[in-house]
């Protein structure tokens, strides 16, 4: 299973450390006719206003579309999770493409700048009961993104609580937000829809491989689905 990492700008290195710790090869992805030669994709986090304009220089996003609509496993960290996102609003989001596919509204930097980047611990319940371990994951959120609200056939797979006053952007960023209490409000970082998987932090920076290893996993489930449905077509 050859794995593309886009390899535009941003961690697609630390990515690709990341599959080697599993075994795997990651093949970097920097134009339209390499993606014929991965079966799935990682999209790095990094800056996606500069990614989108290498994407859009190397003419990239037709084929990233592509890819993206034949039900190829794709994932997202953080630049990567907007990117895959059908809307983007937030600061300098104007003008700047997307992939899209991702049935959310991702809010660029609903953290706040670059001095307002955090770690925490979030439980994924999901992920742990796959991948065994510990019950939480380390979030690394570097002037991360947050989904602001899904559509139905996504699944959320984390998110996490913040005070309401942490930051001047966060309550009108926040209106479509449930509340759990008054003062702390949860807010999405991490979510599923069929081929798609989308996280607002960065697991590429943390020695747990779990992340990769779960997309991997979720790779080769959706490769089986789509040739035994190719297979039933060619039958009819
Ligand atoms: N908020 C950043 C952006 O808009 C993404 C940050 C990241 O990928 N660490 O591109």
């Amino acid at each position: 299973m050859a794995v593309g990492v886009l390899a535009l700008q941003g961690s697609f290195n630390e990515h690709i450390a990341a599959l080697r710790r599993l075994g795997v090869k990651g093949v970097q992805i920097r134009k339209p006719e390499q993606l014929h030669s991965v079966t799935s994709l990682i999209i790095p986090g990094g800056e996606s206003t500069t990614m989108a304009k290498l994407a859009e220089y190397h003419n990239l996003f037709p084929a990233l579309r592509e890819f993206v609509k034949l039900g190829k496993p794709v994932w997202g960290t953080c630049a990567g999770l907007i990117f895959l996102a059908d809307k983007a609003s937030g600061q300098k989001t104007g003008g700047q493409e997307l992939i899209g596919g991702l049935d959310c509204t991702v809010h660029r930097n609903f953290f706040g700048s670059q001095l307002q980047s955090f770690e925490a611990e979030l439980s994924v319940p999901e992920i742990a009961a796959k991948e065994g371990g510990p019950p939480t994951f380390r979030g690394v959120f570097i002037r991360a993104p947050a989904i602001l609200d899904v559509g139905s056939d996504v699944e959320v797979l984390a998110d996490i609580c913040i005070q309401s006053d942490k930051t001047s952007d966060l309550d009108s960023a926040l209106e479509s937000q449930k509340e759990s209490t008054t003062s702390e409000k949860k807010v999405i970082v991490a979510v599923k829809q069929g081929n798609l998987l989308a996280t607002a932090f960065h697991p590429e920076l943390t020695a747990d491989t779990r992340w990769h290893s779960f997309f991997l996993k979720m790779a080769s489930e959706v490769g089986d689905e789509a040739s035994r449905s190719a297979s039933t077509s060619q039958e009819d």
